[in-house]
């Protein structure tokens, strides 16, 4: 945690401002100061043929466990694109409420496996490997208006349609989708 002057920028560290709370330069009380999170950004590479996802995500925790410790992911039999995916595609993970908040490059097209660590095993029992990760939980990309109306994925052949495609956002999101390489690349934040 850092101490931010309000009047004259100066930032202090922790250390610094344990004495008192007031900048040293103008005697103004300090805020506390949010660094800025930049978010890593792995995606380099990717071929002719990559397809691009966004895959919805219900809970934080599923990040954390199967994206960060297993470097995998699971689909259920049904998973919209199950049959679709393949090496070196590229996902990126939407969680609810929050944004973008992790993508990463598929490196084995789904093998059927009970892997106990993904939630419900049983269910989601196509699991494929996952390099070149970035996660990002802290500082989600939001979905923004701005961003919604940069969309390929949004627009129609009519001004009427489009709206109502960026409206319904929050359905599009309900399931995974294969997006252009433009959406890709706008929802890691790399536009
Ligand atoms: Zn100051």
């Amino acid at each position: 945690m850092s101490y931010i002057c309000p009047r004259c920028n100066t930032i202090f560290s922790s250390e610094e401002y344990s004495q008192d709370k007031f900048c040293t330069k103008c005697d103004t009380f300090l805020k506390k100061h949010q660094e800025p999170r930049i978010r890593k950004i792995t995606f380099t590479k990717h071929e002719e043929d990559s397809n691009y996802w966004i895959i919805p995500v219900k809970q934080a925790g599923s990040i954390n466990r199967s994206i960060v410790k297993e470097k995998i992911w699971a689909y259920g039999t049904d998973t919209p694109g199950r049959n679709l995916i393949k090496p070196k595609d590229w996902a990126c993970f939407y969680l609810s409420k929050h944004g973008i908040v992790a993508h990463a490059e598929i490196l084995t097209y789904p093998r059927k496996m009970e892997h106990p660590p993904v939630n419900d095993p049983e269910k989601y029992n196509w699991v494929f490997k996952l390099g070149n990760i970035s996660v990002y939980l802290e500082n989600p990309l939001k979905i923004s208006l701005t961003i919604r109306k940069q969309l390929d994925a949004f627009k129609k052949s009519d001004p009427l349609s489009t709206k109502i495609a960026i409206d319904s956002w929050g359905l599009f999101v309900q399931s995974n989708k294969q997006i252009s390489l433009h959406d890709f690349k706008l929802l890691i934040g790399l536009q």
